[in-house]
């Protein structure tokens, strides 16, 4: 299982790959491990993630794996090759760019550590983000504040 997840020690964002038989995820920065649940998830074909291997949340939202950057800068690329090629490069990573949104998966995020989960599908109840829950479980405000504002 292919994750994304952000070190709670020095703040580094970093990728990682947890497998089953994970008990601890380093960071590479710093080397500050936490711990790995190996309970509600599985790493396979078709993955899945109920409870969060790394801080025990069982509320997910999906989000499109997409990786904006990278996107941006072979856009700038090929417009910065564009006069020298007549233009060929911008349309050759704008086709490629669009090949790339096409292919893109659904990836499944947790509401509390925001540990994005590449290669898990979304379940039913693994909704679009919702701002409301994202405040409950980040912040620990409760429904019934939330319902009064
Ligand atoms: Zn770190
Ligand atoms: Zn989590």
């Amino acid at each position: 299982m292919r994750i994304r997840t952000q070190c709670r020690a020095c703040g580094l964002p970093f990728g990682a790959e947890i497998t089953a038989q994970s008990t601890t995820l380093a960071c590479p920065g710093c080397d500050v491990e936490r711990p790995l649940s190996q309970q509600g998830w599985q790493d396979t074909p078709h993955g899945r993630v109920d409870q969060c291997p790394l801080c025990d949340c069982q509320h997910f939202y999906h989000q499109r794996d997409v990786n904006r950057a990278w996107g941006c800068a072979l856009v700038a690329l090929g417009a910065a090759l564009a006069p020298w090629t007549w233009g060929i490069s911008l349309a050759v990573v704008v086709a490629v760019d669009w090949w790339l949104a096409r292919r893109l998966k659904m990836a499944v995020v947790c509401y509390r550590c925001d540990t994005v989960y590449r290669d898990a599908e979304p379940q039913l109840r693994q909704d679009e983000f919702d701002l409301l829950k994202h405040d409950v479980m980040k912040y620990g405000k409760t429904w019934e504040d939330a319902k009064r504002e």
